[in-house]
């Protein structure tokens, strides 16, 4: 039987251990608890285009257009033909997603979807609904749980091996298999504001970039608009489905912020991010009114225990309190339609990936998809790989040097600054000096703490976010220069 080694226990890492449970001898490694990911914190939905009015065609048009055709037409197309299969074969193993009165399934809509096509599971805990069902089918998977993989290995060109730290007991170890699998999400921690899981902290791109693997699109960092904001930080999300079933934007003066924008409350997430940043930065408090959203505290439980647990009132102000957090990456370790990576029998699946379909921005509610079908891909070319024999990986340590790096706290205060909603080439540039002070490229990363390693692998991520920022010749999606709006706006 092929082993299959597969890090990161969200729902890209726990579908692909469900596809090949059977067939393969899986084991997966998980840096927290089984609960620990951003596919457990999923709050409005998953995309499928299933809906009698709606289309393959409708939605893949609107995941290029909020791409901004940045995207690979190939993976746009496979996500939204092979999605909605995926999502019925889920349903029909048992995956309750919740329904009309009438028995139909009853699909929400978010921002720059044009039909309602968003499936949701028990209200707005869609992400834990699903990936605890999947989890749940997981039976002939080796489970190794507070393990964080950190460092990959190779034999003659060809990955085989991963040095993993139990994280309680700090013992490292070897694992060799046939394929290993990243399936090891974003990177939002990188930034003090973000909606992401506490594990969330960009390893897999730096597992995959110290062995030179290739990544692409790493400018393309998505804020969400809309992140529960009490004195200066953040409380996990307030879902774009809410502003889909009619709240919207306003100021402390009741003023609607996205009134004169033409698609409103619902415009890409890149563009509400931004006018929300200008009105902050002009001294206004910004908040989401919910008057007009009917059956909130049903419809939306799982934010309103959110708001309850930190003692928001908004059941008599009808207000909640916002600001932008970092969300999700579109780049990643680039990928074919397969999930292969360029370092042979390495896989990336999910959020880690860019195989391209999301483009310069990502389309709400697209990324569990994306997870079902590239973990699904990756399923069907582990399956095909043929018989290697496995190499004998010693752990051979080298020098010690000393960690040189910064505060966590002023990484992310720089990178929210620098590599944010807004960029300028000039800032970016500096903040790459600003990084070179620090020696994370010289560190090994088993002679690191897991607090140092996490920091030098962020210093990592933002190292390659500001150069690929400094690369991309315009302002293109989520990456948006500063300067360039003013110098096309002097030509007005
Ligand atoms: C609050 C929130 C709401 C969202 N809402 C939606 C939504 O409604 N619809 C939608 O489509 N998308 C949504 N997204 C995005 C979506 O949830 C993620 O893109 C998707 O779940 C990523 O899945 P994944 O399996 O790739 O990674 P994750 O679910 O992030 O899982 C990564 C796993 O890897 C583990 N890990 C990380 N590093 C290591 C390491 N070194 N060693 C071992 N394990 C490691 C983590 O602990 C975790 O288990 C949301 C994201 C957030 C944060």
């Amino acid at each position: 039987m092929k082993k299959v080694i597969i890090i990161g226990a969200g729902l890209a890492g726990c579908y692909l251990a469900m596809l090949l449970q059977k067939n393969c001898q899986v084991t997966l490694v998980t840096k927290g608890a089984r609960q620990d990911s951003n596919s457990m914190l999923a709050q409005g939905g998953i995309a499928a285009a299933l809906d009698p009015g709606d289309s393959p065609a409708a939605h893949e048009q609107d995941t290029l257009k909020a791409g901004q055709y940045h995207n690979q037409a190939l993976a746009v197309e496979q996500l939204v033909h092979v999605g909605p299969e995926l999502v019925q074969q889920l349903i029909a193993m048992g995956m309750n997603f919740d329904r009309k009165p009438t028995g139909d399934l009853d699909f929400g809509l978010e921002g720059a979807h044009s039909h309602h096509r968003i499936l949701h599971a028990n209200g707005d805990q869609t992400g834990a609904a699903l990936t605890t069902f999947v989890q749940r089918q997981l039976a002939y998977v080796t489970w190794l749980t507070n393990t964080a993989a950190i460092e990959l290995y190779t034999n003659k060109g060809v990955c085989q091996g991963v040095l993993v730290r139990d994280i309680e007991s700090g013992q490292q170890r070897i694992l060799t298999a046939d394929a290993i699998v990243l399936a090891t999400g974003g990177l939002g921690n990188l930034y003090d504001f973000t909606t992401n899981n506490e594990t969330i902290t960009g390893d897999g791109l730096v597992l995959a970039a110290r062995q030179k693997v290739a990544l692409k699109d790493m400018a393309f960092v998505q804020f969400h608009p809309t992140v529960l904001a009490l004195n200066n930080r953040c409380y996990g999300l307030i879902t774009e489905a809410i502003r889909g079933s009619g709240a919207i934007l306003v100021d402390e003066h009741q003023t609607p912020i996205m009134a004169d924008t033409p698609q409103k409350d619902l415009a890409p997430r890149d563009v509400v991010a931004r006018r929300l940043k200008l009105w902050q930065q002009n001294g206004h408090q910004l908040f989401l009114d919910i008057t007009n959203v009917s059956d909130f505290t049903h419809r939306f439980a799982g934010v309103c225990a959110n708001l309850d647990k930190h003692h928001v009132p908004f059941r008599k102000t009808h207000l909640i309190p916002i600001q932008p957090g970092a969300h999700f990456m579109m780049g990643g370790i680039q990928t074919d339609l397969s999930a292969q990576t360029s370092l042979s029998r390495l896989f990336a699946v999910g959020e880690v990936a860019c195989n391209g379909v999301h483009g310069a921005n990502r389309l709400a509610s697209n990324s569990l998809l994306d997870c079902l079908v590239s973990a699904q891909k990756a399923a069907m070319a582990i399956m095909t790989l043929t018989n290697l024999p496995l190499a004998n990986f010693k752990y051979s340590p080298t020098l010690f040097v000393t960690p040189k790096l910064p505060t966590l706290a002023v990484l992310q205060k720089k990178a929210w600054h620098y590599l944010g909603i807004e960029r300028t080439r000039i800032e970016l540039r500096t903040f790459l000096i600003w990084l070179k002070q620090y020696n994370f490229l010289q560190l090994q990363p088993s002679q690191l703490s897991q607090k140092e390693l996490t920091i030098a692998n962020l210093c990592y991520c933002a190292q390659l976010i500001a150069e690929a920022a400094l690369a991309e010749p315009k302002s293109i999606g989520a990456h948006y220069l500063k300067e360039e709006i003013t110098h096309e706006s002097s030509h007005h």
